[in-house]
């Protein structure tokens, strides 16, 4: 009998009940024993959900109440030492390395592969010791046993938990801890076979990167121990293909491998050949990364012929955790009936492996009706005409190399522009948003409710629009910026009026701790049927002299940050999108605007995660942003953003964007950022952070203008910029107000000290 499972499902409750339940007990409102009991709840309908699907197993150990990877820290024992905690910690203790307490900053946060999931990064040091800690999995195991579940427990590799980790001293490798770890984990297989486990899943996605031959060494040292626990070892791999893995991890002693079949699917004959003849092959043929409904014929057509050949060594499986999708599509009310049949969350996830798992076992006949169904709904969306716009696969295809060039090259362009705007040396603007107040919020929470007019709301909005120009102008700013008092989110904003993009009520996902977000889905060919941002920026014009800046969300930020479709190469959907706002960028230079801002902050976390997939990606990614910025004149200057802060490894690809200014994140590394930036020589301006807007501290005039200063000594002192280092909107009005004055005076300071050497370069000094 083929079995049927899924990696792990998401933890925060249909309705985000764990997100209200651990706000609550942060502030104090409920006692831990309420919170527990919120987490058992959902842990519970879990597994209720998987076991009534007819899944083989429920996955244990995938419920957090912050992250996965420090639920390993407090299992292994390896709480950092600053904390000063022994090596079982409690949930109050757990809480403050995720989110820091008086003495000690919480853990450092970064992206879980190229997901949208940010994990707790462990600290090693060469004298970090592991031992068994918290025992939070081995209760949850014996909770999901008394329920009447199977459990399968779910455990972080020892080498993708030491990969993810950081090194906190210097010239030693992490993977030198590997010999002190392996007994930990040693010791805890033993724990879970004694509670009567058959079977625990070993993550190992490092399995998807490049790795370095002494980590792929380690595999085989590490897992020959491992094995000894005398359990059952599910090692999964999933995010990518295995490439130059893929033998190792078929030959590890492990009685079964897990494969991601939809973004490795092309390795599939090749994991079979390599696979013995004893060992399980669970195949990953449901995508966990995103919403679509899976083609369940196809799934068959290509899996039946291996089910005749493995038999009960076939699994079936989401590829990943479906930690990545939202819970459940039940909620959705509002979506369009014919959308909705063609997405697949969670829950229903769940239920197309057991549709797989019955034609396996019973034959396609004995789920009939459900193949039927899932054929009509697939070929309802391959015909739909929401999905196919002609217009815009002719646009694409009348694409030529003088769509993503400018018409001359930077030097000319620069000059062009120096004569239109006419702007200072070291010119000060803002990324663009301004505090985002109670009452903006309220105004446009009542404005979708229908409790606010449209002339109601227009009016308050333009009443934001001319206190933020107001204060502009009284700071004494250059170039000035509306203050988006008008988008909730930057993505979000586009998207409702961008044809091809869907949101949803409750299509939920979690960030990190509490924190979910909520993706647009882009369903169809994207176009922009009409200008979404230039009355705003007409209007903040007109209260102005000084240059009015269009603010905009670059194309591979609005792919990046919204469920795509799985019907056409991300690239292509990023040309729709850049398309869509070329449009934008071309009706706000007729209207007037000389400076549009292109907002990329995602364009970096685009980068696939195996180093020869990048060279592919940049070029388009690059692509789509010359294309929406190269329709217009010369003299319009285009700026764009990004707030991260590696770019060294990507600054070629940054420079082919080829905007005339961009802006970015520096201020927290004190500028040695830019280092990166003066080496390469880039040529055109940039605007390095000169203050976090991340800290409500006021930085002073003279910090600002040693940033400056040390700026300077690196890229030439007439391409610089002065602006914080990314919007305000998170930000109240008085620490913005002092904060931009310093930066208005430390901008005339440079003015002071490089006048001479300017003079000759600027149109005005
Ligand atoms: N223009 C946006 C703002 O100022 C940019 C936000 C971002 O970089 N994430 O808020
Ligand atoms: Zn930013």
């Amino acid at each position: 009998m083929a079995r049927a499972h899924v990696l792990g499902v998401p933890r925060i409750g249909p309705q985000r009940e764990l997100k209200s339940a651990l706000e609550a007990y942060w502030r104090g409102d409920i006692d831990e024993a309420a919170l527990q009991s919120v987490a058992s709840g959902i842990r519970q309908a879990n597994w209720q959900r998987q076991h009534a699907a007819g899944l083989d197993f429920v996955t244990v150990g995938d419920f957090a109440f912050y992250d996965q990877m420090l639920n390993h820290v407090a299992l292994l024992g390896c709480a950092p030492a600053r904390f000063g905690f022994g090596s079982t910690l409690g949930l109050a203790e757990y809480f403050q390395l995720a989110r820091g307490n008086a003495a000690s900053p919480a853990m450092e946060m970064t992206k879980w592969f190229d997901t949208n999931y940010h994990y707790l990064v462990p600290e090693l040091k060469p004298d970090t010791q592991f031992s068994p800690g918290t025992a939070w999995l081995f209760d949850e195991v014996a909770e999901a046993r008394t329920a009447g579940f199977n459990p399968k427990p779910v455990l972080i590799g020892p080498l993708t938990f030491l990969y993810l980790a950081k090194e906190k001293t210097a010239g030693f490798s992490r993977l030198d801890l590997l010999d002190r770890l392996l007994p930990v984990y040693g010791a805890i297989l033993a724990r879970l076979k004694a509670q009567g486990v058959e079977w625990v899943q070993i993550d190992e996605p490092i399995l998807a990167l490049d790795l370095d031959a002494d980590w792929r060494t380690a595999f085989e040292r590490a897992y020959h121990q491992l094995n000894a626990a005398g359990v059952k070892l599910l090692l999964a791999s999933y995010f990518g293909p295995l490439r130059e893995n893929l033998q190792v991890a078929m030959k590890l002693p492990v009685a079964g491998v897990h494969v991601d079949c939809v973004r490795g699917g092309d390795e599939l004959a090749q994991v079979i050949d390599w696979l013995p003849v004893s060992k399980v092959l669970s195949a990953g043929v449901i995508d966990g990364r995103n919403v679509w409904a899976t083609d369940l014929a196809a799934v068959l057509d290509r899996f039946e012929e291996v089910h005749r050949r493995l038999g009960d060594r076939l699994w079936v499986a989401s590829s990943c955790s479906l930690l990545h999708v939202p819970v459940s599509l039940t909620g959705e009310t509002r979506l369009d009936p014919e959308l909705r049949r063609w997405l697949a969350f969670a829950d229903e996830k769940i239920t197309a492996l057991a549709v797989l798992k019955t034609a396996f076992n019973a034959g396609r006949a004995a789920v009939a009706a459900a193949l039927a169904d899932n054929q009509q709904a697939l070929a309802s969306r391959r015909a739909s005409t929401r999905v196919h716009d002609a217009a815009v696969g002719e646009r694409l295809a009348a694409l030529t190399a003088t769509h993503d060039t400018r018409n001359q090259p930077f030097a000319a362009r620069q000059a062009a522009q120096r004569v239109r705007l006419k702007l200072p040396p070291f010119p000060t603007t803002t990324i663009g948003s301004f505090p985002q107040t109670a009452e903006i919020r309220s105004a446009r929470a009542r404005f979708r409710k229908g409790e606010l007019s449209e002339a109601e709301y227009t009016a308050t909005m333009q009443r934001e629009i001319r206190r933020a120009v107001e204060k502009q102008e009284a700071l004494g700013l250059d170039v000035l910026v509306h203050g988006e008092a008008e988008r909730n989110d930057m993505v979000e904003y586009f998207g409702e009026q961008l044809a091809g993009y869907a949101f949803t009520q409750n299509g939920w996902v979690q960030s990190y701790g509490s924190r979910c977000v909520k993706p647009p889905v882009i369903y169809g060919d994207v176009s922009r049927p009409r200008p979404m941002t230039v009355e705003w920026t007409r209007y903040a014009q007109s209260l102005t002299d000084k240059p009015m800046k269009g603010m905009l969300t670059g194309p591979v930020t609005m792919l990046q940050w919204s469920f795509v479709r799985d019907d056409q190469p991300r690239s292509t959907t990023a040309l729709q999108i850049a398309l869509a706002i070329r449009d934008e960028v071309n009706d706000l230079e007729a209207a007037g605007i000389g400076i549009i801002q292109i907002d990329e902050p995602a364009y970096r976390e685009g980068l696939p995660l195996r180093k020869a997939d990048w060279p592919a990606y940049l070029d388009w990614a690059s692509r789509a942003f010359r294309i929406s910025a190269s329709g217009v004149a010369d003299t319009t200057q285009i700026h764009t953003h990004m707030c991260y802060s590696e770019f060294n490894d990507i600054l070629p690809a940054i420079a082919a964007m080829d905007a005339d200014v961009i802006t970015i994140e520096t201020s927290r590394s004190d500028m040695e950022l830019l280092r990166g930036f003066g080496d390469f020589n880039y040529p055109n301006e940039i605007g390095p952070g000169v203050y976090d807007i991340h800290s409500p501290r006021v930085p002073t005039a003279a910090d600002m203008t040693r940033l400056l200063e040390k700026a300077a000594q690196v890229i030439p002192p007439d391409n610089l910029w002065v602006n914080p280092d990314c919007g305000l909107k998170t930000r109240g009005w008085a620490e913005t107000e002092a904060a931009l004055a310093n930066m208005v005076a430390a901008a005339r300071t440079l003015r002071h000290t490089y006048a001479r050497p300017l003079a000759a370069t600027t149109a005005q000094a």
